[in-house]
């Protein structure tokens, strides 16, 4: 249910005048971008169901979980009319990204996940809009939404207006990239909807295509999970399966390939909202460094942070896949062989994998030199 129930009588609101408000108060609140939409994903219901029948999901249960409350927002939230789509740039200013993945002994993290966690900021600032709403009209129904609910939260910002769906499968704003984060407000209020976005700008490029390291795009706008990067680092549990290990170079949390490559992304203007800016230098540390951290140290330096829902094990199996693709060295082999005895299967297995990786490589070097 909403957070509060009410009957508007949309004739006795002026609500082209309130949509207009909404939009400047969105701004005021630090988001670029504003669009409202209706709740009709039946195009894009068909969409999910073909994806989740060909099993691209993987192990993420949740996208089939919630049946038809995902592509119909008034069954997840009873008496929605429509849904205000809010876009916020995250990319802090002077983040190298292309020139940290050719360094082959630095960690590569996602660059959305370098600050604090997103979710609590961007939560806030929706529940300040709804407060300026609130003042004006009075109670309404509402609820927000940060990618915390089955929500298809790109399909709704193209249908309101906010950007095309490009062929790595993500949003795409022709002046802005890809490079940021989404939230919406469903509400009750009868609010005039915005014109979907409707042209598409990827023409005959597909760098993304061909950029993707693991091959995880299959088709336009259709990624398959169990090859993807993000879903290898984050959302598995298990074994990284060893024929995407060493494609996954030095991304030790999540892969954002398919989007530096993108023409669009140099549009992307930075964001100067404090929790987006790196913490713990986490966009140039060495993997050794964060291969050493301790739990404690882990638990510590990624608390209020995206990557902290990974836990400690899942960490030490990513780094250890970056130190068996890193160059060869006495202090990686060390790092290395210092985890071989640590209490988990799944970080020993991977350990033992990036070993055989580096004597492979010393192995080499040895031949070269005589
Ligand atoms: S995030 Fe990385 S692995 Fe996933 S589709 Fe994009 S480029 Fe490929
Ligand atoms: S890289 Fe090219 S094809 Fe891929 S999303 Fe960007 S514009 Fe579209």
């Amino acid at each position: 249910m909403m957070t509060r129930q009410s009957v508007h009588d949309g004739d006795a609101l002026d609500l082209t005048g309130l949509a207009e408000r909404i939009r400047q108060w969105g701004r005021e609140l630090g988001f670029q971008q504003i669009g409202i939409t209706d709740t009709d994903l039946a195009t894009h219901e068909r969409y999910l169901e073909r994806w989740l029948a060909a099993g691209h999901h993987g192990e993420m249960a949740f996208m089939a979980k919630h049946g038809s409350k995902r592509t119909r927002p008034e069954e997840l939230v009873p008496g929605t009319l429509r849904v205000i789509s809010a876009r916020m740039d995250y990319l802090p200013p002077e983040i190298e990204t292309t020139k940290v993945l050719g360094q082959a002994d630095k960690a590569y993290v996602s660059r959305y996940a370098l600050g604090r966690d997103y979710h609590k900021l961007i939560r806030k600032r929706l529940a300040t809009l709804a407060k300026h709403i609130e003042n004006e009209v009075g109670s309404f129904g509402y609820r927000a939404f940060v990618d915390s609910a089955p929500v298809m939260e790109r399909a709704l910002a193209q249908k309101a207006g906010l950007g095309w769906f490009g062929k790595n499968s993500m949003l795409l704003h022709p002046q802005a990239g890809s490079l940021f984060f989404l939230g919406e407000l469903y509400t009750d209020l009868p609010l005039p909807v915005d014109a979907p976005f409707d042209s598409e700008h990827c023409g005959k490029c597909n760098q993304c295509r061909t950029a993707c390291p693991t091959g995880a795009i299959i088709d336009d706008k259709v990624v398959d999970s169990r090859r993807c990067i993000s879903y290898l680092t984050i959302e598995l549990h298990g074994s990284i399966p060893e024929a995407y290990r060493e494609a996954m170079g030095n991304r030790i949390y999540g892969c954002d390939d398919c989007q530096l490559v993108c023409p669009f992304t140099r549009f992307t203007r930075a964001s100067h909202e404090e929790d987006f800016a790196p913490r713990h230098d986490l966009d140039r540390a060495a993997l050794v460094r964060l291969f050493a951290w301790s739990e404690e140290e882990f638990l510590l330096r990624t608390e209020g942070s995206a990557i902290r829902r990974i836990g400690y094990e899942r960490w030490l199996r990513n780094l250890a896949v970056g130190l068996g693709n890193a160059p060869w060295s006495e202090t990686v082999e060390a790092a290395l062989r210092a985890r071989l005895a640590y209490p988990s299967d799944l970080v020993r297995e991977h350990v033992r994998w990036a070993l055989d990786r580096q004597s492979d490589k010393r192995g080499r070097l040895i031949a070269t030199i005589d």
